[in-house]
């Protein structure tokens, strides 16, 4: 059995600091908090160069002394990572931002970057000895879970709100999954899988229930600061839901920092939601270190419809502690981002990543955005995933003697 050379020595409660053992199944803190990985950074400082990543292929497994799998047959890959980062000169100049670049998930497998999580969770799980996963989702998780875990041999037990995009349960279904539909929430789906993973004895794979799928999604983080040089861009903004992306961007740049890979300055992390749907917002606004439950929250952008996030204090300490910000956007400008990225730039991203045109937007206007910052909009999935989201406002065009 080959080693990966991981640094992990075990999980930590970032709330109340008691430490768990990453060698047996973990969840929640006896606290309730999320765990989080733990790594020797002090031995990967002295023992680990950033020349040695750059000749290793293109996928998130490149980082793996910074991932919590700890021999290689465990891990479950579909060649997902390294996804480019694509400058926006036409986009920038309209939004005057001239240094303004797309971070595309959309072209990892599955379609978003649920893929990441899902790899190393599903790879992590896999060597833990799980058999049987179970969660919720909005779609987008329980695809790629119920993908990767049929590559790991896993049987999947999924449930999701029946408004989720339609596409994630084909996806579900073709990988054999078990799937069940719920009229509601995926809080209340929640609360479905919670009650079977005790009477059935499951592996609960719920978002930061679970405390891998968190180090694969920080893997954007690292792959942002490589493709800049090892350098930080001067604003991040990321569509945030249950808010793992942004606390996984944050926990690489903090571990980055510590092995000496990057230096003191950090990116502002901004998060940018949906106005059916904003409880970070709202707590941002209000100064508060955690978030409210959001009543009755909708919106176009199904991937970030979470009214409250299990690790909401995470994500405003990540943003907090770089002096970002949190802003909401319509529905109406959610769907006028994808018109624009696609009419503009020709990038159709998914409606998530559509949030963030309003909010560059909006940020500049207020000066939160400088003409010469370098900004990132992290696009978390293919547009093609929801064909029909967005109604194209215009009409065909007759076929006549023109063409
Ligand atoms: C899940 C999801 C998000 C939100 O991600 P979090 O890391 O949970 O905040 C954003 N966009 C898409 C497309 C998603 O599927
Ligand atoms: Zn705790």
């Amino acid at each position: 059995m080959k080693k990966t050379g991981s640094f992990l020595t075990g999980l930590v409660c970032p709330k109340c600091g008691k430490k768990y053992d990453s060698r047996r199944i973990q969840h929640l803190c006896e606290c309730g908090s999320p765990l989080l990985a733990e790594y020797d950074l002090k031995k990967a400082r002295a023992e680990w160069k950033k020349e040695s990543v750059s000749g290793r292929k293109p996928d998130l497994w490149r980082y793996r002394e910074l991932l919590p799998v700890e021999y290689e047959e465990n891990i479950v890959t579909a060649g997902e990572g390294m996804t480019p980062l694509i400058p926006l000169p036409l986009l920038g100049e309209k939004l005057d931002v001239p240094n303004l670049f797309l971070k595309d998930e959309g072209i990892i497998p599955t379609g978003t970057f649920k893929a990441r999580g899902a790899a190393v969770g599903v790879s992590k799980a896999k060597e833990l000895g799980v058999q049987t996963i179970a969660m919720p989702t909005n779609g987008n998780a329980g695809a790629a879970w119920a993908l990767y875990g049929k590559r790991a041999g896993f049987r999947s037990v999924i449930v999701m709100p029946e408004d989720a995009a339609k596409i994630t349960r084909n996806e579900c279904l073709a990988a054999g999954a078990d799937i069940y539909l719920v009229k509601g929430l995926i809080s209340d789906a929640g609360k479905i899988v919670a009650r079977s993973i005790a009477r059935n004895g499951w592996y609960d794979a719920s978002t930061l229930k679970e405390p891998y799928r968190i180090e694969g999604k920080k893997t954007m983080g690292f792959e942002i600061a490589e493709q800049f040089g090892w350098e930080v861009p001067d604003v991040i903004l990321y569509p945030t839901g249950g808010g793992v992306g942004i606390i996984g961007i944050y926990k690489a740049l903090k571990e980055l920092q510590e092995i000496g890979w990057i230096g003191e300055k950090l990116p502002k992390l901004v998060s940018v939601q949906a106005e059916g749907c904003a409880p970070i917002v709202k707590a941002f606004r209000e100064g508060k270190g955690e978030s409210e439950y959001f009543t009755d929250s909708r919106t176009v952008a199904f991937g970030i419809n979470v009214p409250k996030a299990l690790g909401d204090f995470l994500v405003l300490k990540a943003i907090y502690e770089t002096k970002g910000c949190a802003v909401d956007v319509s529905d109406e400008k959610i769907l006028e981002g994808v018109h624009r990225l696609a009419d503009t730039e020709g990038i159709f991203v998914c409606p998530e990543g559509g949030a963030l045109y309003a909010a560059v937007a909006r940020l500049r206007e207020e000066g939160f955005i400088q003409k010469d910052d370098k900004v990132v909009m992290l696009n978390t999935g293919a547009g093609i995933k929801y064909p029909d989201t967005i109604e194209p406002n215009f009409p065909y065009l007759e076929l006549d003697a023109t063409i």
